[in-house]
């Protein structure tokens, strides 16, 4: 160990109790794992496209394996519920093993040109640094790592502080399912330094980072110094549009777990409702019954819909934002635990900091709109653009609204966000590039050009 290194408690959300102590990398020890990482990207990109496709469903199949450990390691570590955990660890194991089919899909082009042959290659970068944020540490993960590796890179990989458990498992999987060492490593640490590295280091070839937008300006401007590319998936302030044509029931009766899952822990978060002014009052009381229907408590208890917050800390960030009596509140558990009961804000002014701000937790707004135009504009009131949802019966409207919104992901009768087979990303400051789906793995290759003359 360095001077530079340190340790860090991890604590069950829910009860408020140290699990472990983790052992977080210095300045040395990220600098070993890129030269480690450097030196294994020599060979792994040599291996031929099938035994890497073998490889990485090996390494699929170990997840699917190791499920319900993951997800008992994930309940425990951020407080999600049990459920929740399984699909996330599910969405890595699909993530993984959908990569797993693209080394022997990364096709060139040949271009007609005069004298001779044109072809292109899809080239690897090297070594890829994924920094990850705590609120689905699985997920992200697997999002950043799986076509990183497909496509032939290296990869080091720092979980959030608060949350380092599963990611340091999915590394054992990874090493256990033959992945040679150093392909992918997995080293906790604190993003000032583990992560502020992998900007600042000339061998780190790209950055994928998720998380806060402040931060994600800034790995920006450093990764800048040296022309690196970055995939950014930053933070997100979602409009859920409600029309008086919907199926009313429906889009009430959806409403909170398109906010409150993950105790509004989600970047995807719709925590803005919007609501046709025809149909506020109705659609308002019918929300309201459903909220205090949602089951706050013990994550680990199959029937619960909804955890606690991640930490102390950010449950105070996010009672910052409840200055005034809110519309409603569902219910949460007294005692040690992070708790904060789904809470509602309605109506609220357009320049309230909770309807412009992202909160990060269980806290919805709700506001009147009158038409098509001013649901765009009040969808459209802010830097971020990452997701959002349209409820209506109307099939030429749902396409002028999901059009109209300046937003990377949008759901039509849905609240779904992420099938790890579709492009996922942000507009505005909600990020750059895309990950999931076919598009990640242009962000992992270079493309180069390659002439051969025929002349004789
Ligand atoms: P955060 O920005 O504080 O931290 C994210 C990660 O960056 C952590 O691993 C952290 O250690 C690291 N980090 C911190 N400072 C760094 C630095 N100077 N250089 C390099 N790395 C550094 O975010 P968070 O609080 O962990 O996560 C919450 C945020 O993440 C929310 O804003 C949320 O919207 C966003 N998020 C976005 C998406 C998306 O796909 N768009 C998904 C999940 C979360």
């Amino acid at each position: 160990m360095t001077e530079q290194s340190d340790h860090y408690d991890v604590v069950n959300p829910a009860t408020e109790e140290v699990i472990t102590t983790v052992e977080l990398a210095g300045l040395a020890e990220t600098d070993a794992a890129i030269a480690r990482a450097r030196a294994a990207f020599e060979s792994w990109r040599k291996v031929a496209p099938a035994d890497r496709a073998r490889l990485l469903r090996a390494f699929a199949a170990a997840v699917d394996a190791d499920r319900e450990h993951l997800a008992a390691l994930e309940v425990a570590n951020a407080g999600h519920t049990v459920g929740n955990a399984r699909w996330e660890a599910g969405n890595a194991r699909d993530v993984i093993e959908y990569y797993a089919a693209a080394p022997e899909r990364l096709f060139g082009r040949q271009i007609p040109v005069a004298g001779g042959l044109d072809v292109t290659f899809k080239e690897p970068l090297g070594v890829v640094g994924v920094i990850v944020p705590w609120n689905f540490p699985m997920p992200i993960a697997a999002w950043g790592l799986a076509p990183a590796l497909a496509a032939g890179n290296t990869v080091v990989l720092k979980p959030a502080e608060l949350t380092p458990l599963t990611a340091v498992r999915l590394g054992e999987l990874a090493l256990q399912a033959g992945l040679p060492e150093g392909v992918l490593q997995v080293l906790p640490g604190r993003g000032a330094v583990v992560g502020q590295r992998f900007v600042t280091h000339p061998d780190v070839r790209k950055v994928v980072f998720t998380g806060s937008t402040a931060v994600g300006k800034a790995v920006m401007a450093g990764c800048a110094a040296q022309v690196k590319p970055v995939t950014l998936e930053l933070g997100g302030k979602s409009a859920n549009i409600v029309f008086a044509d919907a199926d009313l029931e429906r889009a009430a009766a959806t409403a909170p777990y398109a906010v409150f899952d993950n105790a509004g822990q989600d970047c995807c978060a719709r925590s803005r409702i919007l609501v046709e002014e025809s149909v506020f009052e109705e659609f308002t009381a019918r929300f309201e019954t459903a909220v205090r229907g949602v089951r706050v408590g013990d994550p680990t208890d199959e029937k619960t819909e909804m955890g606690p917050l991640i930490s102390a800390a950010h449950r105070e960030r996010v009672a910052g934002y409840v200055t005034g009596e809110p519309a409603f509140r569902g219910s949460a558990p007294d005692g040690p635990g992070f708790w904060f009961p789904p809470t509602v804000l309605a109506p609220v002014r357009h320049d309230d900091r909770a309807f412009t701000e992202e909160i990060f937790g269980p806290v919805v707004t709700v506001v009147p709109f009158r038409g098509e135009e001013d649901a765009i504009r009040i969808a459209n009131s802010t830097e971020y653009g990452l997701s959002g949802s349209i409820w209506t019966r109307d099939v030429g409207r749902a396409l002028r609204v999901a059009r109209g919104v300046e937003a990377g992901n949008l759901s039509v009768n849905s609240h779904s966000s992420v099938r790890y087979s579709t492009p996922f990303g942000g507009f505005k400051q909600s990020g750059l590039g895309r990950e999931l789906g076919p598009d990640a793995l242009d962000a992992f290759t270079e493309t180069k050009n390659v002439f051969i003359s025929t002349e004789e």
